[in-house]
């Protein structure tokens, strides 16, 4: 008897420690962890009721309506979506009617007076002086006021066709109908088309650089990016949401990093990744111009190292008059400018500055700014333009 309950005892010792040992050992799932247990089960508390949440929703979900994979999916932050922009061709059209807004004031102020059946000398001066205020530039509106009195001699008595095509005729003479407005970002040579983007700081010349990328994604072309403008970090982050947005990769580097470096690893990256087109924003601090004409030359020598510049863009803000026209004359004193980004022309309705700004630099405006929409920008036509402003 004595023996039966012992033998019972052993078995129940025996089972008891077997129990343990096998309950106990996956609790102990790291050697050396004593603590390790609460720890992770406090790590697991952690993540444990947002998984619980989670199931809780989802089976909830479930429970309450059947919509339960788009909840599943919110789980994982979806890839962002690329967008695809507009091509380039037609953009001037589209955006014609705030073209049309902006520069009427100027249109209509020409149209009227030319219409009038007396042109005397005071007309003639009105004239000139509505040119010169919507900053067409002293020079070119008596040019254009000298043209316009030789047609209406000609013309003797004036239609209004005849009047707005005449006008027409004169400012399209001074906008240079036939010049080569093409922006060189093709590639060549198996390497990219480079462009370099520079310009006074809040002339909109990082939206520039983006919209820029948004017309060639839309055109096809495969771009990289390049944030020089290293003394402002805002701009890197700035140009990386308008990157991200299309898929045009963005080479940045560090605030305060030398911008030479950074171009020249954005044209690296090009030529490696067998882009299109790199374009490359640069810093616009008008500090001095020896500054400026340091810097701004480095970055276009040290990227000539892969790769040639086929256009260095100047970004001119068209409400800023003759200070920006100031402005420019020192950035193409420093740089081969090759084109003219002329931004906010939907602000003002001084589109006169096209004409100025050209003779002056003597370089084609290539494109314009009509908007802080991401597609509002646009290849320059010189006779959409026209026609725009003498919209009826
Ligand atoms: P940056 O300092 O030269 O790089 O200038 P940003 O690119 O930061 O632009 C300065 C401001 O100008 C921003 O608020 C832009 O949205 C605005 N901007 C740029 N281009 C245009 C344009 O064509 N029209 C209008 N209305 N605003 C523009």
């Amino acid at each position: 008897m004595d023996y039966t309950i012992f033998a019972v005892a052993v078995f129940v010792v025996a089972l008891l420690v077997f129990g343990g040992v096998v309950l106990i050992r996956p609790r102990r799932p790291g050697a050396g962890k004593e603590e390790a247990p609460p720890v992770e089960e406090g790590g697991t508390t952690t993540a444990a009721p947002e998984a619980a949440e989670d199931e809780g929703e989802r089976s909830g979900a479930a429970t309450a309506e059947p919509e339960a994979l788009p909840e599943k999916a919110a789980e994982a932050p979806a890839a962002p979506s690329i967008e695809t922009p507009p091509p380039s061709a037609g953009r001037l059209v589209r955006l014609r009617a705030r073209l049309a807004r902006s520069q009427s004031t100027l249109g209509k102020g020409l149209l009227n007076i030319l219409s009038s059946d007396t042109l005397d000398d005071d007309a003639w001066e009105e004239i000139e002086d509505t040119l010169i205020t919507a900053d067409v530039g002293v020079t070119s509106a008596s040019q254009i006021v000298e043209g316009l009195r030789t047609k209406v001699k000609v013309l003797g008595t004036r239609s209004p066709d005849e009047v707005r095509a005449m006008l027409r005729e004169e400012l399209l003479g001074h906008i240079g109908a036939d010049m080569d407005r093409t922006v060189h970002t093709g590639p060549h040579q198996g390497r990219p088309g480079v462009v370099m983007v520079v310009g006074v700081n809040g002339t909109g010349k990082t939206t520039t650089t983006g919209k820029l990328a948004r017309v060639l994604v839309g055109d096809g072309k495969k771009v990289v990016l390049g944030a020089a403008d290293t003394f402002r970090a805002a701009a890197a982050d700035q140009l990386e949401t308008w990157g991200s947005r299309v898929g045009a990769p963005v080479v940045r580097k560090d605030e305060g990093a030398d911008p030479a470096s950074v171009a020249f690893d954005a044209v690296a990256r090009g030529v490696e990744e067998g882009a299109d087109s790199v374009i490359v924003d640069t810093a616009g601090r008008l500090h001095t111009k020896t500054g400026l004409m340091d810097e701004l030359g480095k970055v276009k020598r040290v990227v000539e190292k892969k790769s040639q510049v086929d256009d260095v863009l100047l970004v001119l803000d068209a409400t800023t008059g003759q200070n920006g026209l100031r402005q420019a004359r020192v950035f193409a004193e420093v740089v081969d400018v090759s084109g003219i980004v002329l931004t906010k022309l939907d602000g003002t309705a001084k589109g006169g500055i096209i004409i100025q700004v050209q003779r002056e630099l003597g370089v084609p405006v290539k494109l314009v700014g009509l908007g802080e929409g991401p597609d509002d920008l646009a290849p320059f036509d010189p006779e959409e333009f026209v026609d725009a402003l003498l919209e009826e």
